[in-house]
């Protein structure tokens, strides 16, 4: 099965609640994301790695890493056995709290923001627009979410800190999203953490990191599958380029740092400031700005604008647009404006 088998659904816009309920729909008839099935879309890139030539070890466990003699030493744990590999070069996406990053003093994230979902069968609504839902009683820090799946629904959130499990359980309590889950019945609860900082560097002599363990989603959305495999283009050719000159130094790895910072990285630092400011909105100031958005001006301009993998792009054309919504940026993204 190829990776564009395991879509399953196509998103096309947005319904947005705010914290009293108020609604408005963002829909510009075009796709906007896609849907996969992450256990399959998962498999599918095993497969593609295996067909390339690559080695698997199915359910083995990286129990250490240290660097000796310009190579990595590293151990592994399967089916009770203990085996010793040496390697040129290790590449650590080993997710949010990634032992790769430790083992060789990468910095972790700032914060960790907790992430539950239940996949849920039977969720009412238009299966082509995501559901969002704002409001700091029950998603404080974040937002929650019910993300159309084929012909099940992923609902959930994400909180500043927190039992996210408690949050979801009050979240779906409210009226705005009880409406669509009333009939629905759980499948599978899925826990996790978004990875919250920018690394200073997401290398060192010999390792790379990559993808949550890089800290590479977006603080905007939490999103980091699309972020994770651009970023992990750019670590393949560091690792080809340190290959073809046997030089798997810190300063040669910088390449990989320096890649995927100056391009997307610039993106995720803004979405950081966007998160910030965000988080720090009281609800009655996220009703103003739904307010201020709720204009048929404004929401052509964020269909015609917003691009959900560059969420800043939109934010500065709505800032030129409507100067009234700076009064809610926080002091990170009044600098980077300052800047701009
Ligand atoms: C609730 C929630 C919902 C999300 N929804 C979306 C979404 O809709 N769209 C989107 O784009 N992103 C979403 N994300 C973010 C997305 O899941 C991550 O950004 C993405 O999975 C990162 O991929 P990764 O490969 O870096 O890490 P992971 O997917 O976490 O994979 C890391 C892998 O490394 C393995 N591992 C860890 N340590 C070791 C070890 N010592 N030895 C061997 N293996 C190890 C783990 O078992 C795991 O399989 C969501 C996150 C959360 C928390």
């Amino acid at each position: 099965m190829s990776c564009k088998e395991t879509i399953i659904g196509e998103i096309h816009g947005a319904e947005i609640f705010s914290p009293s309920g108020r609604r408005i729909v963002l829909d510009g008839g075009e796709t906007e994301a896609i849907v996969v099935d992450r256990a399959m879309f998962d498999r599918a890139i095993v497969t593609e790695a295996l067909r390339a030539g690559a080695h698997s070890f199915l359910g083995a466990q990286a129990a250490g890493a240290t660097r000796v003699d310009g190579h990595v030493e590293l151990l592994v744990n399967q089916d009770e056995e203990t085996r010793r590999f040496r390697c040129k070069i290790l590449i650590g996406a080993d997710g949010v709290r990634s032992d790769v990053a430790k083992w060789f003093n990468i910095l972790r994230p700032r914060k960790i923001l907790p992430g539950f979902e239940i996949e849920m069968y039977g969720v009412d609504g238009d299966p082509g627009l995501v559901k969002l839902f704002v409001g700091q009683d029950f998603a404080p820090g974040f937002f929650g979410w019910i993300i159309p799946s084929g012909d099940t629904a992923r609902v959930g959130l994400c909180v500043g800190s927190g039992n996210a499990y408690a949050y979801l359980e009050k979240m779906l309590e409210q009226p705005m999203v009880k409406r669509f889950v009333t009939r629905a019945q759980p499948i599978l609860y899925i826990a996790g953490g978004i990875p919250l900082g920018f690394p200073k560097r997401s290398h060192a002599d010999n390792v790379m990191v990559v993808g949550d363990a890089a800290c590479q989603a977006k603080a905007t959305s939490g999103g980091g599958i699309f972020t994770s495999l651009l970023c992990s283009t750019f670590c393949a050719t560091t690792a080809i380029e340190a290959l073809e000159r046997d030089d798997f130094s810190a300063r040669m790895l910088h390449r990989y740092h320096k890649a995927w910072t100056g391009s997307i990285g610039k993106e995720l630092r803004k979405d950081i400031a966007i998160h910030e400011s965000f988080t720090r909105l009281k609800d009655h100031e996220v009703e103003e700005i739904f307010e201020v958005l709720d204009n048929p001006k404004i929401l052509r301009l964020i269909r015609e604008r917003g691009d959900i993998d560059f969420p800043s792009k939109v934010g500065w054309a709505l800032l030129r647009e409507e100067p009234r919504l700076l009064k809610y940026l926080g002091k990170g993204l009044r600098a980077m404006i300052a800047r701009m």
